[in-house]
């Protein structure tokens, strides 16, 4: 388990691992129909201050610039496998000229990761030259061979992201295009806005004709691209124009569907398929940025991160999950008091049987794979300093194709917390619960010590304000079914 570099014994105690995988899924997937979101929130929590105050506060950026866009971009556009595949990504500038990106995904990382990134990097290194040996390809008076070669590596950038991405984008066209059909059917026999109806009839044709290469096996030759690339353009551009008051277009699609009774999540689905154009924008707005220029212009290297999974067996060896089981529902039923008096003997019950399912080990989610990385990296005096290796610290932002998962967002407000040397930020979490889920390995184990204890109380007080809300609400069952783990 994760005992850190220290010798000391592991004080499993205040360990967040049982207390995230049993209850806190199990009450988060309860809670998705009773309350909405996890954690929830304190309507009927009001005491116990002392408490509260000890949560971390939120501190994600609310507006990121464009090298956290980018990096964001970047962790997405990995992703080749249709469903189920998750990306981090960090970026390092040495003082020799060298920018690393580390990668880690939920898998060891595939020989075209590490080549699409490398190619991706050309081709906006190429852009970045061309934006600053021209202007932008919408400065006035630019002469038109200049604006076409712009243009065409503007494309290049694009149809190399399509082609890594390429299950990605059919998976997410192909997913409800049969649902989307029939809800353009069904619109012929409503009436409505005039505007949204246009626009959404032109998105429709566009998309048909999309589906149509997506359909067909693509060759590498790059004419199929070349259309896909353009259709998606246009695509964006109408969805642009469709999602300008978002709200309008959501009660106007909600309107149309009530006389047949049926529910299509549309702007959902438009927004999944034209995610991929929108990663290709914000790296395209990264290499358009003047002060970017000179970071694409170092040599790159990548850094692909073994998938790490921790064995959770030596851990629980010297766990008395009796007692681990009694402090913890203790530690909830103090938060939570005066509430409750009840038998959390099922809770208990629940703790120990899921001992057996820790003994498998865990996937490091891979933000998680990359703090652990440059948390290493960082301490290390005489390390390597060429190629994809180096300690320097990295941009304080780690791109991921996903939002964080909530335990891996309280992780990095712990670590922040503690580590001030390595301030790493990410987006803002989804703060769905997302099992298992293990806490990577730290180099200090002072810091590590902290950081499970930070994360074990926040469990703590979540699934208290979980229990407090049910009770109060007249759900005396805290749980209602098995969680599958
Ligand atoms: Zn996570």
């Amino acid at each position: 388990m994760a005992t850190g570099t220290s010798k000391r014994p592991y004080d499993w105690t205040p360990d967040p691992h049982i207390l995230l995988n049993v209850l806190v899924k199990s009450a988060s997937d309860n809670i998705r129909s009773d309350f909405g979101t996890w954690p929830p929130n304190e309507k009927y929590f009001s005491h116990h201050p002392g408490y509260l105050s000890g949560t971390l506060p939120p501190d994600e950026p609310s507006e990121i610039g464009t090298t956290a866009k980018a990096l964001d971009a970047l962790a997405a556009v990995c992703t080749f496998k249709s469903s189920g595949q998750t990306t981090a990504v960090s970026l390092t500038l040495t003082s020799d000229e060298r920018a690393i990106i580390v990668i880690a995904q939920n898998e060891d990382i595939d020989e075209r990761v590490i080549r699409f990134v490398t190619d991706l990097w050309t081709s906006l290194s190429k852009l970045s030259s061309l934006i600053a040996q021209y202007g932008h390809a919408d400065s006035p008076g630019l002469e038109p061979a200049k604006r076409s070669s712009l243009d065409s590596q503007y494309r290049a950038v694009k149809a190399l992201v399509y082609r890594h991405g390429l299950c990605r984008v059919q998976h997410a066209f192909f997913k409800r295009w049969c649902d989307f059909k029939a809800f353009i059917q069904d619109l012929e026999h409503t009436s409505g806005d005039r505007d949204l109806r246009s626009h959404l009839k032109l998105a429709y044709n566009i998309m048909s004709s999309i589906v149509n290469v997506l359909g067909s096996p693509i060759s590498e030759s790059t004419s199929d691209l070349t259309l896909l690339v353009e259709d998606m353009d246009k695509l964006q551009q109408k969805c642009l124009e469709l999602f300008k008051d978002e709200e309008k277009l959501n009660r106007w699609v909600n309107e149309c569907q009530k006389p047949v009774g049926k529910v299509f999540p549309l702007s959902k689905y438009l927004k999944m398929c034209i995610e991929v154009q929108k990663d290709c924008s914000a790296l395209i707005a990264f290499a358009s940025t003047k002060r970017h220029h000179h970071i694409l212009c170092k040599t790159m290297y990548v850094k692909a991160i073994t998938s790490e999974k921790l064995d959770l067996a030596p851990f629980l060896d010297s766990v008395n999950l009796d007692k681990y089981a009694d402090m913890a529902i203790e530690m909830a039923e103090k938060i939570m008091s005066p509430f409750l008096t009840r038998n959390w003997d099922d809770e208990k019950q629940r703790i120990k049987d899921y001992a057996s399912v820790m003994r498998e080990s865990a996937l490091l989610h891979p933000e998680c794979a990359i703090l652990a990385y440059h948390d290493r990296t960082l301490l290390l005096q005489d390390g390597d300093e060429h190629g994809a290796e180096s300690n320097a610290p990295p941009f304080i932002y780690i791109g991921t194709s996903k939002a964080p998962c909530y335990a891996c967002c309280l992780l990095f407000r712990a670590y922040r917390k503690r580590q001030l040397g390595l301030p790493l930020l990410t987006q803002v979490s989804s703060m769905k619960v997302r099992t298992p889920w293990v806490m990577p390995l730290l180099s200090d184990e002072k810091i590590a010590a902290s950081a499970r204890e930070a994360l074990y109380m926040q469990f703590c007080i979540d699934y208290a304000k979980y229990l407090s809300n049910r009770i109060s609400t007249g759900r005396a069952e805290p749980i209602s079914r098995k969680t599958k783990i």
